[in-house]
């Protein structure tokens, strides 16, 4: 097959964006893949901040991580994402979402587009030129199209001379199949 899956395609925009000795951002941890994933592009001279909400997934993560040995590149933070400038300062390479509910958790504890479009803005301070963030978009679930076109809405109204917004989207599968919406930053915003 030669278009690549959602999932690997996200995989994809994160390895050209991020390089060895960066700063990445895992927004919703969750069980802990991406983080995982993360601190293989970074390596030994970078790091990762992950962020949940949910005690499970802080649990699920650290676990994850302690399994594979690299426990000491990720450091992995109960609170949410709309926080993430209050932990975060440096520069940062790429960072991820992955929205909608943790599997095998409650499924009404949700991403919310107004704390994923806060923690945008903040990331995309913090973002190298180059660095990109992508957005995972699951909207099959109680509230996920509300929250699908909050932040359809706010992406496509992102200045194009500061940031390049591609969707990457299978059109024809069943079952509100997930989508990617990927932001790369390409000149640095005027000072706030
Ligand atoms: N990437 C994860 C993985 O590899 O397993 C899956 C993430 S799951 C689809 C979404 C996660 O977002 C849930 O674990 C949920 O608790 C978390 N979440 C919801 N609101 C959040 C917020 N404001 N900040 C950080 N995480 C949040």
């Amino acid at each position: 097959m030669k278009l690549q899956r959602v999932l690997q395609y996200a995989k994809t925009l994160l390895s050209q964006s991020i390089n060895v000795g960066d700063i990445a951002v895992d927004a919703t941890a969750g069980n802990g893949h991406d983080t995982l994933f993360l601190t293989e592009l970074v390596g030994e001279n970078g790091h990762v901040y992950a962020f949940d909400i949910q005690q499970q997934a802080i649990d699920s993560t650290l676990n994850r991580l302690k399994e594979k040995g690299v426990s000491d590149l990720a450091t992995v933070i109960l609170d949410g994402h709309e926080h993430i400038s209050q932990y975060v300062q440096q520069e940062i390479g790429g960072a991820i979402f992955n929205l909608g509910y943790l599997p095998g958790a409650n499924h009404h504890v949700v991403t919310k587009s107004n704390t994923t479009i806060e923690a945008i803005h903040q990331l995309l301070q913090l973002l190298k030129i180059g660095g990109i963030i992508v957005l995972v978009i699951y909207h099959g679930h109680e509230g996920g199209k509300e929250e699908r076109d909050e932040l359809l809405k706010f992406v496509s109204t992102l200045p194009q001379k500061y940031v390049h917004v591609l969707r990457y989207e299978f059109m024809n599968q069943k079952n509100d199949p997930p989508f990617i919406v990927a932001l790369e930053k390409v000149k640095d915003f005027p000072k706030e």
